[in-house]
């Protein structure tokens, strides 16, 4: 068999050199797959504890259309989601169109006119930059009168306790913490970490409302952020805990006020949780959670191997590969902008879908370079399946995430360093000393 798969590798491109590089990168690493796939167990089985309680039934996958009143699916979904992040309730729904869309409803449910949201983690992911309204924009949270500070992290990447301290005044209402990094290049926080703040936040003032953007976290940790006193806790089912199937959606889980509030305000005041049918979805929701803690598990595979393939060639990696998760991405500095392209031509051509397409930088709006975006995904845009992007600009790292398979993963990852190779950019591969 072992003579199959390589000659596999040979027929879709990936010359022998590349693919006994990659092997003995991968033959360093069995040790530290072992904990990915104790880390999914442990994972699965929480997941099944939380379906098992709940009593998911066959009848949860029923299409229900119109007002959506006793979405019986869509109901014992939000109590599946309350049990895995062990939370008093949950708001999981199709409506809630994205990560960005289940922030921006958050913060808008809970702030009001007077109110200040502060965030100590630093600048928050790029698109909420219109919704609290640093970058003006229409509707932001600026426009109703809601008032943003935030505190920079140390340059270490840890918490600014004393500026933190200073920053909370009686405005303060909510303080959010990015879990993941996102696309900067400091280290995304553990659930411990996390945990560490809010304790300090509530300290400093108990009422305040600690919500995290938990986007690319979740199934990486035992623990979730309402695990450690998060009060809300919030993400988008096109990432992970989508498993890859959700076709749509995000969620919001947290204390049970708050999240009347989040369904006031995403449906009506008045009607809350009670509407918004599910449309047919819900199969893909509960099994997407379901297959989560192995996707993730493939998906952190694929990130620890990118790491040590690319930090033994002496690219800078982000985390390097020895490191400790947090979340999926994984950054790796190629330092020309070929060198991004090529990257991302990989990623490419090892696609299920999409895969004869090469990409191409462009003018994306919102940002203020050309960007090179990477997927050939069966679900438009996620990141939870292979997908690897980066601005066209200094450093000229990209940003590679995903893949349902740790087998997807692995391949795309042995395509992008062919593309280098093909190019002239990688010449040779370390003989030994491997990191
Ligand atoms: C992806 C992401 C978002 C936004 O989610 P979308 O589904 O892309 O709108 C917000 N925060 C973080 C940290 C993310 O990774």
């Amino acid at each position: 068999m072992e003579q199959n798969i390589q000659d596999y590798y040979r027929k879709m491109g990936i010359a022998q050199e590349v693919y006994s590089y990659g092997t003995r990168i991968e033959e360093t690493l069995f040790e530290r797959f072992r904990k990915i796939d104790r880390m999914a167990e442990l994972n699965q089985l929480k997941v099944i504890d939380a379906m098992q309680k709940a009593r998911v039934s066959a009848d949860c996958f029923h299409y229900v259309s119109g007002y959506g009143y006793d979405d019986f699916g869509r109901d014992t979904l939000e109590k599946v989601y309350s049990n895995v992040f062990h939370t008093e309730d949950a708001l999981v729904r199709p409506q809630i169109t994205c990560g960005t869309h289940a922030l921006a409803l958050t913060l808008m449910a809970c702030l009001r006119p007077g109110d200040e949201l502060l965030s100590i983690a630093g600048k928050p992911y790029d698109t909420l930059e219109e919704v609290i309204g640093i970058r003006p924009s229409c509707g932001s949270l600026a426009e109703y009168g809601v008032t943003y500070s935030q505190v920079d992290l140390l340059e270490d990447g840890s918490f600014d306790y004393k500026t933190i301290e200073k920053a909370i005044t009686k405005k303060t209402k909510i303080v959010t913490i990015q879990r993941s990094k996102g696309y900067q290049t400091r280290p995304s926080f553990s659930v411990d970490q996390i945990g560490e703040a809010v304790r300090f936040v509530k300290q400093v003032k108990p009422e305040i409302i600690c919500m995290v953007d938990n986007c690319y976290g979740e199934f990486v940790e035992e623990k979730e952020p309402s695990d450690v006193g998060a009060d809300l806790v919030v993400g988008s089912l096109i990432k992970n805990p989508g498993g890859g199937l959700a076709p749509i959606g995000g969620y919001i889980v947290g204390k049970k006020d708050l999240i009347e509030q989040c369904a006031c305000r995403l449906t009506s005041p008045g009607l809350g949780k009670e509407v918004g049918a599910s449309l047919g979805v819900m199969q893909s929701f509960y099994q997407g959670l379901f297959l989560a803690p192995t996707v993730v598990a493939g998906a952190l595979k694929g990130a620890v191997f990118a790491a040590n393939v690319y930090e033994n060639l002496g690219y800078p990696v982000i985390p390097n590969g020895r490191e400790e998760r947090h979340d999926i991405i994984q950054a790796v500095t190629l330092g020309s902008a070929e060198g991004v392209i090529q990257f991302c031509k990989g990623i490419q051509a090892a696609a299920p879908v999409d895969s004869y397409v090469a990409p191409q930088p462009w003018a994306m709006p919102g940002y203020d370079s050309e960007v090179i975006m990477a997927a050939g995904a069966f679900v438009q845009g996620s990141s939870i399946e292979l997908s690897a992007d980066g601005p066209v600009k200094p450093p000229y790292a990209v940003y590679f995430q995903g893949g349902l398979t740790w087998e997807h993963a692995k391949f795309g990852i042995m395509m992008s360093l062919q593309k280098l190779w093909e190019a002239g950019m990688v010449k040779e591969f370390p003989a030994r000393d491997l990191k």
